[in-house]
């Protein structure tokens, strides 16, 4: 992580108190001053700050039912922030790694590691998101077919990559995508002359939502190695 981020994780201090520690020439790094604020470091780097040695704070990683009527955003917009349901410190440094809209439910990972929440949500990482869809109608004839083929999402250059589609009745189905374009399952059903009444994601990769509406759990150490 950069430098500057290493300090304020360590620290009580913000990032522009940490870039002017950086600048004034206070901080080094195995043994040699730098004043460059974007220097890649490491947990295994000696990094000091006036002569003390700095040790990162741990990631966290955390996962939450989250409630219909809630944003997945730092602060409450038009819906109240889904982050009003978690009672820890610091929760400004947390991110949602991979958002659900103000009216889908389920499950949500919360991180402040951003390389950990990048490994599922980069398309190329493959990592599998599985939905519980509510139709208005029911599903089509051929529909399976053509979503694991791709489909064309209006505005998009290229078709969404094969998604798996399992009939639960004719109106409900189990949706696993790999990927997580704006409004995508609400998308992928309007391709197809459908709509979404309701949606819930039950499962990320390997962790299923095992929480009740509005619960939250910090991951095992395995669950957070399992999307490593
Ligand atoms: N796809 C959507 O359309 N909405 C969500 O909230 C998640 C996936």
């Amino acid at each position: 992580m950069r430098l500057d981020k290493f300090i304020c994780k360590s620290t009580e201090l913000s990032k522009a108190e940490a870039q002017l520690r950086i600048s004034s020439g206070d901080v080094s790094v195995n043994g040699e001053i730098t004043t460059n604020e974007a220097m890649q470091v490491h947990e295994n780097n000696t990094i000091l700050l006036n002569g003390t040695k700095l040790k990162a704070r741990a990631f966290r990683y955390v996962l939450m039912h989250k409630p219909a009527g809630t944003i997945c955003s730092n602060i409450d917009e038009v819906y109240p922030s889904l982050f009003n349901h978690l009672d820890i410190d610091n929760v400004s440094e947390l991110h949602i790694a991979g958002r659900l809209d103000a009216d889908t439910t389920g499950m949500v990972l919360i991180t402040d590691d951003g390389r950990w929440s990048y490994n599922i949500t980069v398309p190329t990482k493959a990592c599998r998101k599985v939905y519980r869809v509510g139709l208005s109608k029911p599903i089509a004839d051929g529909v399976v077919d053509r979503f694991k083929q791709g489909v064309q999402l209006q505005g998009e250059q290229h078709l969404t990559r094969p998604a798996d589609l399992e009939i639960v009745s004719p109106k409900e189905v189990l949706l696993t995508i790999t990927e997580g374009k704006f409004h995508q399952v609400k998308r992928m059903f309007a391709a197809v002359g459908n709509r979404v009444n309701t949606l819930h994601r039950e499962a990320i990769g390997d962790v299923s939502l095992d929480l009740k509406v509005g619960e939250w759990r910090y991951l095992t150490h395995d669950e957070v190695q399992s999307f490593t």
